[in-house]
């Protein structure tokens, strides 16, 4: 099947979308209401939703209120708790995916293994397993930062006896009653899982490499009267949606490290992690060992009313030695002790540095976007990489948050880049390119302001690749992300027109 059929005049360039999380459906989204609905979202499952289709362990949920962390096109849901379950988040998804006719340009069951830019002729081709290649004018990724589950490499793995799966691939005919149970990671995944499962168990073994900073989740069923009064007033969800955002923007302050915002932020985050764990934990030496050494933030910070209280039951035991192996019947820590277990559950998150992998991306020259990220992903406003025309990434490199709703990152990229393929279409363009420079001028200012920031404080975070870079977190406030992209700055871009590919093949060579 060839996709590419329209070219740039008329209905708009050919798009290819690859994932149909919250960030592909914001992207198909954003081309409709520009007027484009020439775009295909592949999708290698069976069903849209990403994270919140992949994530079902017990107790699995958002961390951001659900009034901010919902597209700001279709804010009004009748959400149960103020932060939404996963199961709620994801009939949310194929809620906005029906009502906004995305999915007739849905193809489940493609999976995306890679892609090479013709030159010549301006498109990218788009390889999917089976053998089918796919032809269109713009490629936008939307594959997410946290999906590739990341496996701990721990000797002796392969001899275990027992069961082993990772919580975002969770093994639901697995009998958690009286059984022995070892979880690896404090992260919070970790945190959701560990105070629903410790229900369940004899015994709970958690593997910590370091703890991180908890702080209360001010969760709670939303009343019938309340939602009434909000389906009644829809002005006062959006009242909410607002103070929601704000407060993320004082927290961002502590992460940002501003002197006086960031101060009254950081006091009251630390008071209130404080005050939970000396509530919770009676234990000094427990105690000991759930404080973290670095500064909040450096990690995701985790919201948990049930964590502490957990780790502190007579049957959950928290090991931070590390681990030497692993065993036939369960684990040895590095102090020699074996601990037999049933089964392990990794909540050791994502391979979240590695973007876009293992799909192959070849632009101008057959140039390797794997090999040019080897040592640590960076893109124009995390969207555009020089070299890669008409090449568009959603959540990419420094796109994530430390606090606050990654969907405002997201629809805040869907729209621009749906400007970029209006900008093809009513010029005539074959493609557009972000210049090297511009490129590297906006990296260098990442860099620089990185330092100043918490993400590279010390500690080992999924923000970082294996040097210590962080990749993933953005380094402002959201508002910022949001003033610099609201409209795509054109003269950051190599516009190449629809005839002049040529032009393209001279760059290149
Ligand atoms: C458990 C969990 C909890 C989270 N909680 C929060 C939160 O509280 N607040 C917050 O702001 N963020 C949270 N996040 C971050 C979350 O990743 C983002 O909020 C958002 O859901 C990302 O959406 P996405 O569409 O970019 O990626 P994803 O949701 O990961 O979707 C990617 C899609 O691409 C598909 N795909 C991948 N590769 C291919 C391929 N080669 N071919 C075809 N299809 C492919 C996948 O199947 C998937 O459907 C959480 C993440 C996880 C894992």
């Amino acid at each position: 099947m060839n996709v590419s059929a329209k070219q740039a005049n008329g209905a708009g360039p050919s798009v290819v979308i690859i994932g149909s999380g919250f960030g592909g459906l914001s992207m198909g989204h954003s081309l409709k209401q520009a007027g484009i609905e020439s775009f295909t979202i592949l999708e290698k499952a069976q069903d849209v939703g990403g994270v919140w289709r992949e994530n079902t362990y017990p107790g699995a949920a958002c961390d951001v209120p659900s009034h901010l962390y919902s597209f700001s096109f279709e804010p009004h849901y009748p959400w149960s708790c103020r932060y939404g379950k996963q199961a709620e988040i994801l009939d949310y998804l194929r809620h906005v995916a029906r009502k906004h006719d995305l999915l007739s340009h849905v193809r489940f069951g493609c999976e995306v293994l890679g892609a090479d830019y013709d030159e010549a002729r301006g498109l990218w081709r788009i390889r999917l397993k089976g053998g089918e290649v796919l032809e269109a004018n713009m490629l936008v990724s939307a594959v997410g930062q946290l999906h590739q589950p990341q496996i701990p490499q721990l000797k002796g793995l392969e001899g275990f006896k027992g069961r082993t799966f990772h919580s975002a691939r969770w093994d639901h005919g697995y009998d958690f009653k009286g059984k022995t149970v070892a979880v690896i990671g404090t992260g919070p995944s970790a945190v959701q899982l560990v105070p629903e499962i410790a229900k369940e168990v004899k015994r709970l073994h958690l593997y910590q490499r370091s703890p991180g900073w908890c702080v209360p989740k001010l969760d709670r069923p939303y009343r019938r009267w309340e939602r009434r009064l909000i389906e009644a007033f829809p002005l006062l969800h959006d009242f909410d949606r607002m103070r929601i955002f704000w407060t993320f923007e004082l927290l961002n302050s502590a992460l940002l490290r501003k002197p006086i915002l960031g101060t009254i932020a950081k006091t009251f985050l630390r008071t209130s992690a404080e005050v939970l764990k000396h509530l919770q934990v009676r234990n000094r030496a427990l105690r000991a060992k759930l404080t973290p050494d670095y500064p909040m933030g450096c990690k995701r910070t985790l919201l948990s009313n049930e964590w502490m209280r957990t780790l502190a039951q007579p049957h959950v035991e928290v090991i931070s030695e590390g681990i030497r192996e692993v065993t036939a019947g369960g684990i040895r820590a590095e102090d020699g002790t074996l601990r037999e277990v049933d089964a392990i559950v990794y909540g050791t998150g994502f391979a979240s540095t590695e973007f876009l992998a293992p799909m192959e991306i070849h632009g101008l020259g057959g140039r390797s976007l794997r090999e040019r990220w080897k040592n640590g992903a960076e893109a124009y406003l995390g969207m555009s990489v020089s070299g890669f025309p008409n090449l568009f990434v959603v959540y990419g490199p420094n796109t994530n948050l430390g606090a606050g709703s990654i969907i405002y990152m997201l629809e805040q990229q869907t729209r621009y880049i749906a400007q970029a393929a209006t900008v093809l279409r009513d010029r005539g363009l074959a493609s557009l390119e972000v210049r090297v420079d511009v490129q590297h001028e906006f990296n260098a200012m990442l860099q620089k302001r990185n330092k100043q920031t918490v993400f590279e404080a010390g500690c080992h975070s999924w923000y970082l690749t294996a040097d210590g870079r962080n990749t993933n977190t953005w380094v402002g406030y959201m508002s910022e992300y949001g003033r610099l992209t609201r409209t795509p700055n054109l003269a950051h871009y190599h516009l190449v027109p629809a005839k002049a590919s040529d032009e393209a093949l001279a760059r290149a060579a």
